[in-house]
């Protein structure tokens, strides 16, 4: 391990040793203005999702007071360490931003059991009380039956049915025939 890995990320759990076939796709949005870029989205989840858990960790995660460490590295040189935890972002033209990989656990669900066995896929937006365009639904679709169409259709949720705590990805979702 080289000296600028232990710098930025330490050693730690490697969450994905518990990761899951996927068989549930959470679909999301960011709840912001469109043009999340994925280095503000790595800053909040880090905040959000992995202190939230360090600082009070469910009592699966014995971590409490342990540095973060998600075991996600980008970069050229595969360095950097990265919190986000959608696998895809997907703007409002329809295209697509590869996050995590798909043998990658996203803490993006609110669940950890849904976590291990899900992909996230995030629409790039405030959706609360407006329907995606139709070009960002399509986008998510053909990266739903490119990518995994295995996945049954009742299994693709939103991710307010993963987590009551929360009205993400808006009100629209049922409207949307996914594939
Ligand atoms: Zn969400």
């Amino acid at each position: 391990m080289d000296e600028k890995r232990v710098r930025l990320g330490g050693i730690g759990k490697d969450w994905d040793v518990e990761r899951k076939p996927i068989d549930v796709i959470v679909i999301h949005h960011t709840k912001g203005d469109s043009g999340m870029t994925w280095q503000r989205l790595n800053a909040m989840h880090l905040l959000r999702l992995y202190a939230k858990s360090y600082f009070s960790p469910s009592t699966e995660k014995e971590i409490q007071g342990l540095p973060i460490f998600s075991n996600h590295f980008r970069s050229n040189d595969n360095t950097r360490m990265v919190f986000y935890a959608y696998h895809w972002l997907v703007r409002e033209d329809g295209t697509a931003e590869r996050l995590l990989a798909d043998n990658e656990i996203g803490w993006h669900a609110g669940n950890w059991d849904i976590n291990c066995r899900s992909v996230g896929i995030c629409l790039d937006g405030n959706f609360e009380h407006a329907t995606p365009p139709q070009r960002m639904i399509e986008g998510a679709k053909k990266i739903i039956q490119n990518h995994y169409a295995h996945v049954e259709y009742a299994c693709i949720i939103p991710h307010k049915n993963a987590n009551p705590k929360t009205t993400c990805p808006g009100e629209w979702f049922h409207e949307v025939k996914w594939k």
